[in-house]
């Protein structure tokens, strides 16, 4: 089991975490432009799924304004040679939803995929191959990142580094 853990004692230390994890993402750009790369975020509310999001987009180049997909579901980013889609679930009653506003289009070679509440649009969400946890702890969060397929180990390896 390819696995990191580290505790964030604050919203500085998981904005450092979104600029790592962009910095890899750069490194594995050939294999997302060739397969596309899924990323799992697990938490409750206010864990700091969204943050890290906005850091990770931050530290691509996105310089416009991030804000939460609770509303609009997916938020869509143009970065330098990929696009990251940005879907929150949280509204969904059911995972039907997902098929018909046609999302699964959206993932695929050149796309990364940054879900939150994936589990409410289970099992037509395709698999991920990066899940990370954000759990509370103290004053700030234990987060959790796993490899879930062998791109999702390159990930996690080259966070390590
Ligand atoms: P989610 O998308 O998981 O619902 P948000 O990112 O919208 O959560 O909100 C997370 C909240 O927690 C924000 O108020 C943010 O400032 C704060 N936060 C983020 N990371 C940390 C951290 N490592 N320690 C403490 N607070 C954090
Ligand atoms: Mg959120």
């Amino acid at each position: 089991d390819v696995f990191f853990q580290r505790y964030l004692p604050d919203e500085q230390a998981t904005n450092e975490l979104g600029a790592e994890l962009a910095a890899v993402l750069l490194e594995n750009k050939d294999e997302i432009l060739s397969s596309g790369l899924n990323i799992r975020l697990c938490g409750d509310l206010g864990a700091g799924k969204t943050t890290l999001t906005r850091a990770l987009l931050r530290a691509l180049g996105f310089e416009g304004r991030v804000k939460s997909p609770t509303f609009t579901l997916l938020e869509p980013y143009s970065i330098d040679g990929f696009t990251l889609n940005h879907f929150d679930f949280y509204r969904f009653e059911d995972p039907e939803e997902f098929e018909d506003a046609g999302f699964r289009e959206n993932f695929g070679p050149g796309r990364v995929c940054v879900t939150e509440w994936t589990q409410k649009a289970e099992p037509l969400v395709p698999g991920a191959d990066l899940m990370i946890s954000l759990l509370p702890k103290d004053d700030g969060r234990e987060v959790q990142v796993s490899a879930l397929t062998d791109h999702g180990v390159r990930i996690v390896r080259g966070l390590e580094r």
